[in-house]
């Protein structure tokens, strides 16, 4: 049954302007897909519903601080390969960003004083994480090197969309090695494929935690693509932060988009995707004006498209399955805080998880992630000062049905809570606050317009590894999804990946 025209009719202008995409949301995904499509020569414009562009990836000004919303350890600018892709995004539209690299992906401090760094450097991670568990030495090289074989195929070859068969074909008649390991480890996990080499269960849960800090799932529900891409590429291209703080790769993509044609629209809320004989032509704002495109690309979250922007009665059958696979992950309760210099203690590192009980890594308030920015770019913050941004996962439902007080006084003692866990790395922190607000999930759900503030899907049950993920197109003709809610899933590099695919197959559907 093709969807039909949305119930209340929007009130149309007369011949409303016409576009060859709208994309709804100037996320990472939807301005990849936005750039591209306007270096290709499409009419492009992108409704956004905040103020500035980015999402999850945008920014925040406090007396003199300069806080990223979410996203800090950027994977995607590096300089060699294909996997690079914010580097190449940014390249497309002719503009470019300045980054400075980080030594230490990560500065672990784990239950039963695991405590130990992922270098850059490749080799001198393995030895410290050998020298964790000698007598894993040999199962660590073999599971951290089949993550390179995945690696090594993704950045051997172009990524663009797996839903067009003439690229398909080009690129297995130009690398069919590398197209045949990615089929191999499409269905895959990277916890099964961990307990091929492993048998530790500490070193286990150690990889689970790998896997956790970005997937927000064990290693058992986490694809083994994912795993490559990540666990490979933090020592390829590195991890590398952008100068002036994370918002300034959208506020780049946005230049680089007006330089070649596009627009882009701040305030603009779509409220519906308009739809006439099942095919969506349009969207309608909040305002009521109307926007007629030959594509219209949805940035917001699949649980937002299709239950928010189109009635959720008319669910397609394919997302109505998808919902029996995927779940909302928690959001994350977010702590931005500006402190004292002094706060931290000689050579501490720009991002670190901390975790004091393994039961807990997946509860709400069980991991923290701290980021401080500041360490790579000083200029974020005041002379003397940093930026710490603590965060840790948490559920929308715990805080609803709140009045302002009680909201507020939750927030306050959330937030003593997880103060005093960093006291255990950063010592004097509380004492040393200069400024502090705290975020929740209804905080995410209001300035990211993500429902429930989640960070994305997650897979209900063990999946065959990247399998059961959407790719952009959807059900609906005309409509197409990019950003974390399609393959490959969360994190700013892979909503790039996401964005490239999309604007690659809407072009060969128009013809560009
Ligand atoms: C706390 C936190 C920390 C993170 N840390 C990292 C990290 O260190 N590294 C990393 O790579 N990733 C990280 N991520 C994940 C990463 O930020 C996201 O996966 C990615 O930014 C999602 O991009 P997206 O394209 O899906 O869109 P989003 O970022 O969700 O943006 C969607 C945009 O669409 C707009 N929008 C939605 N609905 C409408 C509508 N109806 N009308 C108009 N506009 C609309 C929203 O306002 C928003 O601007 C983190 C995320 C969070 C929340």
């Amino acid at each position: 049954m093709p969807a039909t025209t949305t119930t209340s009719q929007p009130t149309y202008q007369f011949n409303p302007p016409m576009f060859d995409a709208v994309v709804i949301g100037s996320g990472i995904g939807g301005l990849v897909t936005a750039t591209q499509l306007a270096a290709k020569g499409a009419s492009v414009l992108v409704l956004e519903s905040y103020l500035i562009p980015g999402g999850s990836a945008g920014y925040f000004e406090r007396q003199g601080y300069r806080f990223d919303v979410g996203a800090s350890m950027i994977f995607g600018f590096g300089t060699q390969g294909t996997t690079n892709l914010l580097t190449r995004a940014l390249n497309a539209v002719n503009v470019s960003l300045e980054t400075i690299p980080d030594s230490v992906q990560i500065d672990y401090h784990l239950p039963d004083n695991l405590n130990l760094k992922v270098h850059r450097d490749y080799e001198k991670f393995l030895q410290e994480l050998t020298a964790h568990f000698p007598q894993e030495s040999k199962g660590i090289r073999k599971f951290y090197d089949e993550c390179w074989k995945v690696f090594n195929c993704l950045n051997a070859m172009e990524l663009l969309s797996l839903e067009e068969p003439g690229y398909l074909t080009r690129v297995f008649f130009q690398h069919p090695f590398a197209c045949l390991g990615l089929v191999k480890y499409l269905p895959q996990n990277a916890g099964d494929i961990a307990r091929r080499y492993i048998s530790d269960q500490a070193l286990l849960k150690f990889i689970d935690m790998e896997c956790y800090c970005w997937s927000v799932v064990p290693a058992d529900m986490t694809p083994m693509i994912n795993a490559g891409m990540v666990f490979s590429d933090r020592h390829y291209g590195g991890i590398n932060y952008p100068r002036g703080g994370v918002g300034q790769i959208a506020q780049k993509l946005v230049e680089g988009l007006e330089k070649a044609g596009g627009k882009i629209q701040y305030q603009a809320r779509v409220i519906k995707i308009i739809t006439e004989n099942g095919r969506a032509v349009g969207v309608q704002l909040a305002d009521g004006k109307v926007y007629r495109a030959k594509r219209i690309v949805s940035n917001a979250t699949r649980w937002d498209t299709f239950e928010k922007l189109l009635p959720p009665e008319q669910m397609p059958a394919a997302e109505k399955k998808w919902q029996q696979r995927y779940q909302k992950s928690p959001s994350f309760l977010s702590l931005h805080l500006g402190v004292a210099a002094d706060v931290l203690p000689p050579g501490t590192e720009c991002h670190h998880i901390l975790l004091s009980d393994w039961e807990k890594m997946e509860a709400a308030e069980g991991t923290i992630f701290v980021s401080i920015p500041t360490l790579l770019d000083p200029d974020l913050a005041p002379t003397g000062f940093h930026i710490i941004h603590a965060f840790t996962p948490s559920w929308i439902k715990d805080w609803q049905g709140l009045s302002a007080s009680e909201y507020e006084q939750q927030k306050e003692e959330a937030a003593g809570r997880i103060i005093h866990r960093l006291e255990k790395i950063f010592p004097g922190l509380d004492a040393g606050l200069d400024y502090m607000e705290v975020g929740t999930p209804r905080s995410h759900r209001r300035f990211l317009g993500r429902d429930d503030g989640s960070y994305g899907p997650i897979p209900r049950h063990k999946l065959l590894g990247l399998l059961g993920m959407p790719f952009n197109r959807t059900a609906i003709p005309g409509l197409y999804c990019v950003g974390d809610s399609t393959f490959p899933g969360q994190g700013l590099n892979a909503v790039a990946f996401s964005g490239f695919a999309c604007a690659h197959r809407i072009a060969v559907d128009l013809g560009l």
